[in-house]
């Protein structure tokens, strides 16, 4: 039998950096995080006036799409964040509800503006004080309106909460929810 090279041996064994560079070690629960913290597509759930300031965070002079959030959705199925902008009249408080309902798991809320946080200035008998009343809220800007650079910073603390999660623990315990 032929022995081999040591030299050529010693090639296979040896460093190298095209290999080195081409891989990446990391969790799946990061890699997942990762992609849906990068892939986040709004339901833009403009109400009133903050909408205006979200539609200009959509244009291009701040280009969301930085964040990977640059595709607004207006159907529920297709979305992952819910962007609550404007005032929350009970008469269109069970409308937004209702979408939210319809989103897919995972799915997160951003109060955008002082109505939609508390109700801003409208203390009255036809606004729902904020839409943490109705439904989870991850993250709260303030601001009436808020700037499409607060939107943004807005959108940056709900990625670093993304970042925190366990999909892959979550996913277990769903599942084990759903079959008990
Ligand atoms: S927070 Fe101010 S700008 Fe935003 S919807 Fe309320 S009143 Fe309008």
């Amino acid at each position: 039998m032929a022995t081999e090279d040591p030299a050529k041996m010693l090639s296979h064994a040896a460093y190298d950096s095209k290999v080195e560079g081409n891989i990446i070690f990391t969790r799946l629960d990061s890699a997942i995080n990762w992609m849906r913290k990068n892939s986040l597509w709004p339901m833009p759930m403009g109400l009133a006036c903050c909408a205006i300031e979200l539609m200009a965070t959509g244009a291009a002079r701040f280009d969301i799409s930085r964040f990977g959030a640059e595709v607004m959705r207006f159907s529920p199925r297709q979305a992952d964040v819910m962007i609550v902008s404007g005032t929350v009249t009970y008469k269109m408080a069970l409308a937004v509800r209702r979408i939210w309902e319809q989103m897919p798991e995972p799915k997160w809320c951003i109060a955008m503006g002082a109505c939609a946080s508390s109700g801003g200035m409208y203390r009255s008998y036809a606004v729902l004080q904020g839409i943490d009343q109705l439904l989870p809220v991850d993250v709260y800007i303030s601001g009436c309106p808020p700037r499409p650079e607060a939107l943004l910073e807005g959108l940056m603390k709900l990625q670093r909460i993304i970042e925190g999660e366990t999909p892959i623990e979550d996913q277990i315990a769903g599942i084990r929810e759903a079959t008990l």
